[in-house]
This record gives structure tokens, sequence and C-alpha cells, in this order.
């Protein structure tokens, strides 16, 4: 098992460190020529984003006293909006160094010094992530489609040992037309093939988050043509000793 988990991994950092890198970084763009498919998911994308910022503003969230930790941030499209927002730390990391450079490349160029300074990036895998101080909230957002469900759950199991009060985490459910859909995808290879992508069961992932002493606050599902990923947040749940 543990074999397995490590070539996984080590497949997946590959890809985002060469074609997977090229691919999201346009997609992940605003201004980058992307093809209709392409330029699908980065709406969807756009939209999952959006909902995670939403529910820190919705809540009041001061961020000035927050801190996060942002899981297989990519190029950063969600740990620059938060340091955006002031926040008093982001700690953003990636399995790809070449999503690093690129992410610290935009955060150089797009955040005035008080912000970039309260904003680190770093190379390290989810798993083997290391932290001194526990994160006010933890977000991973898009990562788990990249590992089958068990690797998912030892993810979310790390992460949840490294976050304070909120987790905002997002999976492709397994439903029967996103199995379809996969299938029919996987009919076309080509330049806009995607990488091998993994679908859970909702259930698992919320009976994974149970387990580990959390609840589910807030929700949200987004779906485009070719892209869908559920949003869940999760809050400590009452009379659960921290992971
Ligand atoms: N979270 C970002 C976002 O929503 O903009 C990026 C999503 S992208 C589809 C997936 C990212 O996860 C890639 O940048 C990839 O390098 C990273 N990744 C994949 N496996 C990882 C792991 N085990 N640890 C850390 N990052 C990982």
């Amino acid at each position: 098992r543990l074999q397995g988990a490590v070539d996984e991994k080590d497949v997946v950092a590959q890809y985002f460190n060469s074609n997977g890198f090229e691919r999201w970084r346009k997609i992940y763009s605003e201004t980058a020529e992307v093809n209709r498919v392409q330029r699908d998911i980065r709406d969807g994308h756009r939209q999952t984003v959006e909902a995670v910022l939403h529910m820190l503003d919705e809540d009041g969230t001061d961020y000035a006293q927050h801190t996060f930790c942002d899981a297989g941030c990519g190029v950063g499209s969600l740990a620059l909006p938060l340091a955006q927002r002031n926040a008093k730390r982001v700690t953003a990391f990636d399995i790809s160094e070449a999503m690093v450079n690129e992410a610290r490349r935009r955060a150089d160029e797009l955040l005035p010094p008080e912000q970039r300074a309260r904003c680190d990036f770093r190379v390290a895998d989810v798993e083997g992530f290391r932290s001194d101080h526990p994160y006010d909230t933890i977000c991973c957002v898009d990562v788990m489609i990249h590992y089958p469900t068990e690797r998912a759950e030892a993810m979310l199991r790390h992460l949840s040992s490294m976050a304070r009060s909120r987790m905002i985490i997002t999976f492709a459910p397994k439903t029967l037309y996103y199995v379809l859909l996969k299938k029919v995808g996987e009919l076309f290879p080509g330049p806009s093939r995607v990488t091998r992508a993994y679908q859970h069961s909702e259930a698992d992932i919320r009976a994974a988050l149970r387990r580990l002493g959390w609840q589910v606050r807030r929700e949200h599902f987004t779906a485009t043509w070719f892209y869908f990923s559920k949003l869940l947040e999760v809050v400590r749940a009452p009379d659960t000793p921290n992971a």
C-alpha cells in the first residue's frame, strides 16, 4: 500500500511539473488563450474559489487575526485573494515546484509588500507537510481528485491534525452521471485530456470527516459541463477532542 501511495504521488508531482503545469497555468489564468473545454473548467474553478471566499466573507472572518493554510495551492488562486484580504498569515504549499514558483511569481507581481510578507509558499506534499502551529482554517481545493479515496482520507487525517477550527475541502463526487461523463471523456484522448481523475463517494468523505471529529457546516456544489466539485466546510464537532 505504501509503495503504491509513493508512486501515485510521484506521478502527480511529475505531471504538475511538466505538461500539467502548462495546462493548468493557462486554465488558472484570466488572460491566457484556452480552448472551450479549458474555458469551461476555468469558469467552474473560479466559481469554487468564489464559493470559498464567499463563505469566509459571509462569516465576517476577521482576516487580520486569522491564519490559513492552502494545501495543494497550485498557482495561488485561493492563497492570493486570502492575502489580499489581509490575512494574518497564508501558508500555501504544493507538491509541484513549478506550480509553487508560479504562485510566488504571481504573489510578487500582485501583492503589495505588506501582504506579500504575510504569505509564504513552500514545496511539500500534503502528508509530508509539517507545521509547528495549527492553522485557523485549512483549505484543500481540487487536490483529492488526484488520489484514490483511501489516500484522500489519509490526507484529511493529516490536515485535520493541523487545523484549529475549520477545514474547507473539495472533491469530485462519485455519481452515476459523472462516472459516465468520465468514461466518455476517456474515449477522447488528446491535448484537452485531463490527468487521471478519481471521484469519491460523498458518503465516504463525510464519514471520514466525522470520524476525525468534524461536522459539516456549509456546503456548495459547482458543476459546469466539464468541471464539478463538491465543497464542504467543516468545523470541530462539539465534545470531540482535537484530532
Ligand atoms: N488548489 C489549487 C486551486 O484550486 O487553484 C490547485 C488545484 S490543481 C487541480 C491540483 C494541485 O494539487 C496541483 O497544483 C498539484 O500539484 C497539487 N497536488 C497534487 N497532489 C498533491 C499532494 N500530494 N500534495 C500537495 N499538492 C498536491
